[in-house]
């Protein structure tokens, strides 16, 4: 079974303005990276929209309604200062978040082994009734309640290696014991949670880094941590939340991880994924900011995942 690739042209419509560094180039980088021979293998679809429905399972519907409302027919609004949308943004957004519930539809199928999502706006930040930190949707989230929904997953888990803590998902999960959330991320850094003593009911994992930490407290921090931990909970099916800004060439952080690090993090989920679900994984990307360290480190990932399929 191959590994799935879903993007979409929209999501490069999704304009933050001048200087922003969550920019449409990003998808562009990556979109060049996969384009090469090596990358042939990869199924490739354009990603649905997803539903209102299934946005609702998270997303509270009158803060949906004030998220569509909020688009401009011209230029620009900030819902804070951070994040901001203009006329392409909710269709970016819906085939973001799209991408993520069909990936798990398709490797649930047995259609794909595994998945990784090309899309903006990312989604870790977006508490269920806040967005925030570049997100309006939290995209690994609604995929995880999809799965459990729509087929049965009695228990989803998401780890996430962004450098930022994402706190969406947290809120999201804190209050269910069947959802996983594991995290390595800088502190301090915004959005300012995620410190290990943030547990949920036990379902929560946070293993902050240092500034300046790399490779070696990053592994430590999995295999000490995350990876005891996730495999205590057996999922059903495991999400990644794949942000590429604790790069060491990364400007919006201070982590010191290179390419080598993130395909040995793909590595380990991956082995876990194969222990308790058949090896399904849908991988969606968060952050990653600096254009060069995210191809680079976006094809590795991917690469990981195809070796998985093969
Ligand atoms: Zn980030």
């Amino acid at each position: 079974m191959p590994t799935l690739l879903l993007t979409h042209p929209a999501c490069l419509l999704h304009d933050t303005g001048q200087g922003h560094p969550e920019r449409a180039d990003r998808l562009r980088a990556i979109d060049d990276a996969l384009g090469s021979e090596a990358f042939a293998r990869l199924k490739r679809e354009e990603a649905p929209r997803a539903d209102l429905a299934v946005i609702e399972r998270l997303h509270p519907a009158p803060y949906v309604e004030a998220i569509r409302a909020a688009m401009p027919k011209r230029d620009y609004v900030h819902l804070d200062p951070d994040t901001v949308i203009s006329p392409g943004s909710w269709e970016a957004a819906l085939r973001a978040a799209g991408a993520a519930v069909h990936a798990v539809d398709q490797v649930m199928a047995g259609v794909a082994q595994n998945a990784f999502c090309a899309v903006r706006p990312p989604g870790h930040h977006a508490e269920p009734a806040r967005a925030m930190g570049f997100c309006l949707f939290n995209n690994v989230a609604i995929a995880a309640l999809h799965a459990r929904v729509a087929h049965g997953a009695e228990r989803v888990a998401v780890v996430d290696f962004d450098v930022h803590h994402g706190n969406g998902t947290q809120a999201a999960f804190q209050s269910d014991k069947n959802l996983f959330y594991g995290s390595t991320h800088q502190m301090p850094l915004f959005p300012g949670t995620g410190a290990a003593s943030e547990t949920g009911l036990g379902n929560i994992v946070n293993a902050p880094l240092a500034p300046g930490d790399g490779g070696e407290q990053f592994r430590a921090a999995f295999v000490g941590r995350i990876l005891p931990e996730l495999d205590a909970f057996a999922p059903d099916m495991l999400l990644v939340s794949a942000g590429f800004d604790a790069h060491k060439a990364d400007p919006l952080g201070q982590l010191q991880l290179v390419e080598a690090d993130f395909a040995w993090v793909t590595e380990q989920l991956l082995e876990a994924a194969t222990k308790h679900c058949g090896g399904k994984l849908v991988s969606t990307l968060e952050g990653g900011y600096d254009l060069d360290a995210l191809d680079r480190s976006t094809a590795i990932h991917v690469q990981t995942l195809m070796q998985a399929a093969s």
